[in-house]
């Protein structure tokens, strides 16, 4: 049997530049049979100075919050790590995203690891030719616009468990339950509740609301992910004068916005077109929906010199 994709990618373990598929770990470490696995993902920008990665400093400070959350003891420092990163992007022509990922590779017996020494590693890819593309099964084609279920039945964001700020593997395995149900059900993905009963956020994707009176909401970020294009969405809504909150959001409230959005490196500012089937608002995409979402796609390709520092360029290395 082939066990992993043949793609002819490095992928940067420890220190060093390894062939793709050589990135393995033991089936039987602690990372993989625990779930402590943290890790970190972001985009390569086109831009007219070349590729850039979008607000890689963002993104390394919170693969470093998941860490002090989840006690992973990450000896490197964040700018060797974006020098990591940056040597990686330069050794995969073509990739799209990097995901970097710090996991406890040895093999345990407890659920405290005796040695808690971690492993990083940083993979640079193109997502649709490097993993989809290859993959068995009819690909999925990404819709323009979402029919969201709401997931009410299982509480999935509790702080008590653990904490929605981590970005750790074991985070993802509800949602893996409860948005397989939805996919066959027609839908295209998830909104989880909080402990409270309030709209916390998608498996991969914060949520927005926009009210009737023109007010952006999305949900405190105690209770979801402190997603770095969320993060960007509240400055660009302060910078284009639309009030913003971050404030806890019921289904009712849900119901009665007039647009929803959902945001993520992966799907940008993705539109709602329903909840539970029934229609948001008037317009889907509404207008602020797409106000924002032109203003994001802007300063990605570099073209909105008001937010040049969330630009990344990865040039070549000094000879
Ligand atoms: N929530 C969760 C649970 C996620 O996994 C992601 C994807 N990283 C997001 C929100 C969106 O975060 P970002 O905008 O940083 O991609």
């Amino acid at each position: 049997m082939k066990k992993f994709n043949e793609v002819d990618r490095h992928i940067w373990s420890d220190g060093v530049l390894i062939p793709w598929h050589e990135a393995t770990v033991h089936v039987l470490s602690h990372s993989l049979q625990r779930g402590s696995l943290v890790f970190d993902y972001m985009s390569i920008k086109q831009t007219p100075l070349g590729e850039a990665i979008f607000r890689m400093d963002a993104h390394l400070r919170r693969l470093f919050r998941s860490c002090r959350l989840m006690g992973l003891a990450l000896e490197r420092d964040e700018s060797e790590l974006a020098e990591a990163i940056l040597e990686t992007v330069r050794a995969n022509p073509g990739a799209r995203v990097v995901k970097i990922s710090v996991l406890i590779p040895s093999v345990e017996i407890d659920v405290v690891p005796r040695d808690s020494r971690v492993s990083v590693s940083i993979a640079a890819y193109d997502p649709v030719a490097d993993i989809l593309d290859r993959l068995p099964g009819e690909p999925v084609a990404k819709p323009d616009v979402l029919r969201l279920h709401l997931e009410r039945h299982k509480r999935q964001r509790r702080e008590d468990i653990v904490s929605p700020e981590a970005k750790v593997s074991a985070n993802y395995v509800s949602s893996m339950m409860a948005k397989s149900k939805a996919l066959e059900a027609g839908f295209h993905e998830i909104l989880l509740m909080d402990a409270e009963g309030f709209i916390a956020e998608g498996p991969t994707a914060n949520i927005f609301i926009v009210t009737s009176d023109g007010f952006l909401r999305t949900p405190p970020e105690q209770r979801v992910l402190r997603g770095v294009t969320r993060a960007s969405v509240i400055a660009l809504a302060e910078e284009m004068k639309i009030p913003c909150f971050e404030e806890s959001i019921s289904p009712d409230e849900l119901f009665a916005a007039e647009e929803a959005f959902m945001t993520g490196t992966s799907a940008s500012i993705l539109p709602v077109e329903s909840v539970d089937g029934h229609k948001m608002g008037t317009d889907c995409p509404g207008s602020v929906t797409v106000a924002l979402r032109e203003r994001l796609i802007k300063i990605e390709r570099g073209e909105d010199p008001a937010f040049e520092s969330w630009l990344t360029y990865v040039k070549e290395a000094p000879a």
